[in-house]
């Protein structure tokens, strides 16, 4: 074989489309029982950003495109919510599309295949073969697979990029779980709860004390006919907190909130899933070749929680890709050192990839702050339920309560500290 590709996620079959197009010898090994049944995402893909990628992609089953953005504060049962809509975030080439990883997965898996590729399931690959010190294929199911390089997309853990030395267990600091349902209800039932037409998506982002103080956040993303909606915890506040053995509950206590309820209730439970999402941003990224191999997506720690919307997806595609590209040339050169392969690496620093996980580089130490989830959404439904709540007394002083508000929330030491940190996000280094 000229690649061994690990793992038929997105990032391992982004770069087996690119190889097999290429008219390479390329097999996908995967452990679950085909593509899209070990995945999970939230699920809302950044398309603009792959564009170049997906461009081609005629029938590939996109849900919904997303034209509605909303977020939302919650403490208890109240909650304070912001949304856009855009129209023009869809049209003829939507910014971004939900997806439901067990169709879209497959559907890249055979379009893949059609290309040449095999993609071969039921098949974990448990050790790395060396030669003269460089990685030189797999051992699977106790055979040998010998290949020129080795593709490593088995995702957050990568027991394989383990292996070969270049990951290492991560940390609890260092991860998220995310638990999630897909729930069934009519197209048209979507569509008005959510506010959007035939064509168009909504992506919901909630935060707020359904977390039980964990660091994390809830999510809704409208499909096609179906509903994803899940939780996303910290592991390290999740392992400190009584949430501890009781994680699913918290996504049974998202659903009961007053605002999801009424967007999921008389749905059904077609899916349910949970997995872990890295956290660490690009602290998580450490060396991606070796000699004779290559790390991509998940496996190489590509992944970045925005605060306000998660990236891997795309991340994954465009990775898988690149890695795919720097196959193709150290093929060329008949060289598959890490030198050699380290083209990857140089594509990858001046890509988008890694000008967003640069530019958020301080995301994972502002979300430790607890305020975020649990003092911060308090106190601005506090603001605002004092403006609504008018009766026969004399009327709140509104311009003093706003005032109040935001001394004890933003011109005091602690809070102007982390908000003065705050700024620098988005903001690149390098
Ligand atoms: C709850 C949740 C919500 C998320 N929301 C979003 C979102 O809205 N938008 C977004 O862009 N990203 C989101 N993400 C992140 C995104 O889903 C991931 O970054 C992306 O799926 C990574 O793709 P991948 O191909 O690298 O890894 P994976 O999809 O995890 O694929 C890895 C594959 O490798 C296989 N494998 C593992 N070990 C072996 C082995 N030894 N041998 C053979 N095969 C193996 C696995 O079975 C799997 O199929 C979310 C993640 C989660 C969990």
């Amino acid at each position: 074989m000229d690649a061994v590709i690990v793992g038929a996620g997105l990032a391992g079959l982004a770069a087996a489309d690119h190889l097999a197009g290429a008219g390479l010898q390329v097999v996908v090994l995967e452990r679950g029982d085909g593509p899209g049944t070990k995945n999970v995402t939230g699920g809302r893909l950044y398309a603009d950003s792959v564009r170049d990628l997906v461009a081609d992609w005629d029938g590939a089953p996109w849900e919904r495109p997303v034209t509605r953005e909303a977020w939302t504060l919650v403490d208890g049962d109240r909650s304070v919510r912001v949304a856009y809509d855009d129209p023009g975030l869809g049209g003829g080439a939507p910014h971004s599309y939900t997806v439901l990883r067990g169709r879209l997965d497959p559907w890249l898996g055979e379009r893949v295949a059609a290309k040449g590729a095999f993609v071969i399931p039921q098949k974990p690959v448990t050790e790395l073969l060396r030669e003269d010190g460089r990685v030189a294929g797999v051992r699977v199911d106790g055979e040998e697979i010998p290949a020129e390089v080795v593709i490593v997309c088995d995702g957050i853990l990568s027991f394989v990029g383990q292996a070969a030395g270049l990951r290492r267990v991560p940390g609890p600091g260092a991860v998220a779980v995310g638990i999630k349902e897909v729930i069934g209800l009519p197209s048209g039932t979507i569509e008005d709860r959510f506010g959007v037409g035939p064509d168009e998506g909504a992506a919901e982002l909630l935060l707020g004390s359904f977390t039980g103080g964990c660091m994390g956040g809830g999510f809704l993303y409208t499909n096609r006919e179906s509903v994803s909606v899940g939780v996303v915890v910290g592991v390290e506040d999740l392992m400190a907190g009584p949430a501890l053995g009781n994680a699913p509950d918290l996504l049974e206590a998202f659903k009961a909130h007053p605002r999801v309820r009424r967007l999921v209730e008389g749905g059904e439970l077609l899916e349910y899933a949970a997995h872990l999402i890295p956290e660490a941003g690009a602290a998580g990224v450490g060396p991606v070749v070796a000699d004779g191999l290559l790390l991509a997506g998940d496996a190489a720690g590509l992944a970045l929680n925005m605060g306000y919307t998660v990236r891997g997806m795309e991340f994954a595609l465009a990775s898988g890709r690149m890695a795919a590209q720097a196959v193709v040339e150290a093929r060329e050169r008949g060289d598959a050192s890490a030198a050699s392969l380290a083209s990857y690496e140089r594509r990858l620093k001046d890509s988008f990839v890694w000008r967003y996980l640069d530019a958020y580089r301080d995301m994972p130490a502002m979300l430790e702050n607890p305020d975020l989830f649990g003092r911060y959404p308090r106190e601005v439904c506090d603001l605002l339920g004092g403006l609504v709540r008018l009766g026969r007394d004399a009327p709140a002083p509104v311009g003093a309560e706003v005032w109040r508000f935001v001394r004890r929330n933003l011109l005091n030491p602690r809070d102007a500290r982390f908000w003065w940190k705050a700024r620098k996000l988005g903001r690149q280094t390098s």
